[in-house]
């Protein structure tokens, strides 16, 4: 009944049913409506209900639904027939028809018209009728029945044909008498071609038929089903990944029938399944392994060099001043540059050799079988890293910009005693960064002092902590001159340490160890604040003219505290010294990370009469294009360019531009590190205003820059 009704079928006409069938009798003659009634008595499945007349029968009709109607054929007020007509059009239930005898002709064109069966009227047939019912009931039943057999039938094609996946039915020999609608769309064939000598194993490749005929058809027969993921290739030669389910259909006696086959489409699912472990494994940016993966294929080179005794070596690289990249030009600009560098080092590296990233602009490249000989592997690894850096520093075009990046790299031998992955790379990094502090572009190799130099950085801080609190800090002056007539126009600001253990030492030693302990800013603020002190006294003493300009660093921390202009502000006042006279040197990477924000702070500071120098000019991230942006007044070339500006003629060419650019500007251009006076000859040619250096005086006390300003 359930099932039926599934269907959205119902008959009253199943089997079993408890309630009665319910017979619609139009019958005008009263003596045969009694036989009728008479003979129904004894079949209890039965309940009659009496009309005599059309209209009475049509009236009933309306609201009453027999599973049966016997009329007879003449009526006081027409044909029987009529009442097959209407009922039979909607195929509501049988009709009997009952006819006088010698009206068989009418019988046939009741018949004709869909009646069920018709008797001619005698004493005996009305007695019978009941079994007549029986067998109309019963046939009527068997139709309803194919009717629903063939609805439910065509409504499960329609759910096969409109199932995304290919479904099959195969005879015992394996040919198809069945292929939906995606199966043929699969596989590549047209609606209306032949399947009856195809085998769905002929889709199949080659390994999989195989894996089907020899394990998956004997499973499924001995199992009832077989489950797979299996492969099929399409006419067009497409690969198709399926998840595959074979079953195997049996008589009650056990033969099989046949085999239906169901195969959804699992390359969707294939791909996500994959993306899911690719983002596990391999860097989304540039498609390389990533640490997890990286540290998986280390254990396992690691375990091969022990086992072959041969040689292989870590390299560690990290880019150097990528930061300002990502933090000026926005990170997808950053990304794009981050892409160019992993495809340069995979062209350079071997098939055999591993590169990954590890996050940030950290690539890591594993050189395997060097030489069995561990200094010719040595030397081999030094030569792949050198010409990696090489390679990494050319010119990069990115969005119509050029830039130029360069790398530190560290090395660490595989024998250099790793006991693992990742101590191999701790290795690798205390090296890179060594070569770090060695300057930029540079690698080192590491060996076991170096973890001892990490612990010696770790000391320093804690050092440096002690000589601020001790006041272990003193500034050194350094003056600035006028290029043309050499007369001093202001001066620098340099910081020292005076270490109880060593003496006087540069920031070179220690700048980095303030600036990532944060000690920086406290330091910073003591040298402002010494400074501008300074300033005072010697404004005191008649010897610092209001024109002269004393010139203090300031690093990038400092700068982007929030409360640097206050407090430089602040400190300007409590010194008493006219803000005209500070300057303070910036570099390009202060300014870059917040541009708008840069520049706000640094207005600030130059209504009230402080001015800014560009530091640093030339190295890194120096485009002159936005210098038009920044309210600076000066200019610092780098030291570097003007160390060799005798000898090379491209540093000759940038510093010119850079001075010719920055006049028509209107910016001051001031030139530091000259140590000759064939260098100072060369600026001045090119109309530098300023220039500073050891030509003229290293940096020196404030006692001894005293008598430098009163010469
Ligand atoms: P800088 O700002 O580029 O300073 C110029 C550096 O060049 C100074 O090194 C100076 O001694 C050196 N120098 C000047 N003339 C010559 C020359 O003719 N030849 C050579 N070879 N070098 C010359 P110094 O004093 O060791 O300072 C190094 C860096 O430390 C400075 O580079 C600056 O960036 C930073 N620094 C120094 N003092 C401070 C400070 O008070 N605060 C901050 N944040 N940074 C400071
Ligand atoms: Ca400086
Ligand atoms: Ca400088």
């Amino acid at each position: 009944m359930n099932e039926l009704a599934n269907f959205g079928l119902t008959s009253s006409m199943v089997d079993n049913r408890e309630s009665k069938y319910k017979v619609l009798l139009v019958e005008d003659d009263f003596a045969h409506e009694t036989l009728i009634l008479r003979s129904f008595e004894t079949h209890k499945q039965y309940q009659l209900t009496s009309r005599h007349t059309l209209a009475d029968a049509r009236k009933a009709l309306v609201h009453y639904l027999p599973d049966l109607i016997i009329t007879d054929f003449r009526l006081p007020d027409g044909d029987g027939i009529n009442l097959i007509e209407q009922f039979l059009q909607n195929k509501t239930c049988p009709i009997i028809v009952m006819t006088s005898f010698g009206d068989e002709s009418i019988a046939v064109k009741a018949m004709k018209a869909g009646a069920s069966d018709y008797i001619v009227k005698s004493d005996q047939s009305l007695i019978e009728l009941p079994v007549v019912a029986n067998r109309v009931l019963r046939e009527w039943r068997l139709i309803l029945d194919n009717k629903i057999a063939l609805e439910q039938q065509s409504r499960l094609t329609a759910i096969l044909e409109a199932t995304p996946d290919l479904i099959s039915i195969a005879d015992v020999d394996g040919f198809l008498t069945y292929l939906n609608k995606a199966g043929r769309r699969m596989l590549g064939m047209t609606m209306d071609e032949d399947i009856n000598k195809i085998r769905l194993v002929d889709f199949h490749a080659e390994e999989d038929a195989l894996l089907i005929m020899s394990e998956g058809i004997p499973y499924a027969i001995e199992h009832g089903m077989w489950k797979s993921n299996s492969t099929f290739i399409s006419k067009a030669k497409e690969e198709i990944l399926t998840s595959l389910v074979l079953i195997t259909h049996k008589s009650e006696q056990g033969n099989i029938d046949f085999f239906s086959t169901v195969a959804k489409d699992i390359r969707s699912l294939r791909s996500a399944e994959e993306t899911i472990k690719h983002l596990a494994y391999y860097d989304t940016l540039t498609g390389l392994p990533n640490r997890n993966e990286l540290l998986k294929q280390l254990e396992y080179e690691i375990d091969r060099v022990r086992r072959n005794n041969s040689h292989s070596a870590l390299l560690y690289i990290d880019l150097d001043n990528f930061k300002y990249i990502n933090d000026s030009l926005g990170h997808p600009t950053g990304d794009l540059v981050l892409k160019e560098i992993a495809q340069r080092l995979q062209a350079e590296i071997r098939g055999e050799d591993i590169l990954a990233r590890l996050g940030g602009d950290e690539f890591v490249v594993i050189l395997t079988e060097l030489s069995n000989d561990s200094l010719e592997a040595l030397s081999q690894a030094r030569k792949v890293t050198k010409k990696l850096n090489e390679y990494i520093a050319r010119d990069i075009f990115v969005e119509n910009m050029t830039f130029n990046l360069t790398a530190s790299i560290g090395i660490s031998m595989f024998s250099a005693g790793a006991d693992n992955g990742h101590e191999l790379l701790r290795f690798a990094d205390t090296a890179m960064y060594e070569a770090k502090k060695a300057g930029k572009n540079q690698f080192e190799v590491f060996h076991k002092d170096m973890s001892i130099q990490i612990h010696r950085q770790l000391a320093l801080e804690h050092k440096l902590r002690k000589a601020y609190s001790n006041n272990e800090f003193v500034l050194f002056f350094q003056p600035k001159n006028d290029a043309m007539t050499g007369q001093i126009y202001g001066g620098e600001v340099l910081l020292r340490w005076n270490d109880p253990e060593n003496g006087i030492m540069a920031p070179g030693h220690f700048l980095d160890i303030l600036e990532s302990s944060g000690l920086i800013m406290d330091v910073g603020h003591w040298v402002l604040k010494e400074s501008l002190k300074q300033l005072a006294s010697w404004m005191a003493m008649g010897i610092w003219k209001p024109h002269q300009r004393l010139s203090i660093n300031i690093s990038t921390r400092q700068f982007q505290d929030e409360h640097f202009s206050h407090s430089v502000i602040r400190l300007i006042e409590e010194a008493g010294v006219p803000a005209q006279c500070v300057d303070i040197e910036i570099t390009e990477y202060s300014l870059i990370n917040d541009l708008k924000k840069s520049v706000a702070k640094m207005e600030e500071l130059i209504r009230q009469g402080v001015s800014f120098s560009l530091d640093d000019f030339g190295t890194g991230y120096s485009s002159l294009s936005y210098l038009k942006n920044l309210p600076v007044s000066t200019v610092k070339i780098d030291r570097s360019f003007i160390q060799d500006i005798t000898i090379d003629k491209s540093d000759e060419a940038l510093v010119t531009s850079i001075i010719t650019i920055s006049k028509n500007l209107g910016l001051t251009v001031v030139a530091e590190g000259i140590e000759t006076k064939d260098q100072l000859q060369i600026l001045k040619r090119f109309q530098c205003d300023y220039v500073q250096g050891y030509y003229f005086s290293k940096p020196v006390p404030a006692i001894e820059f005293e008598s430098l300003l009163q010469q």
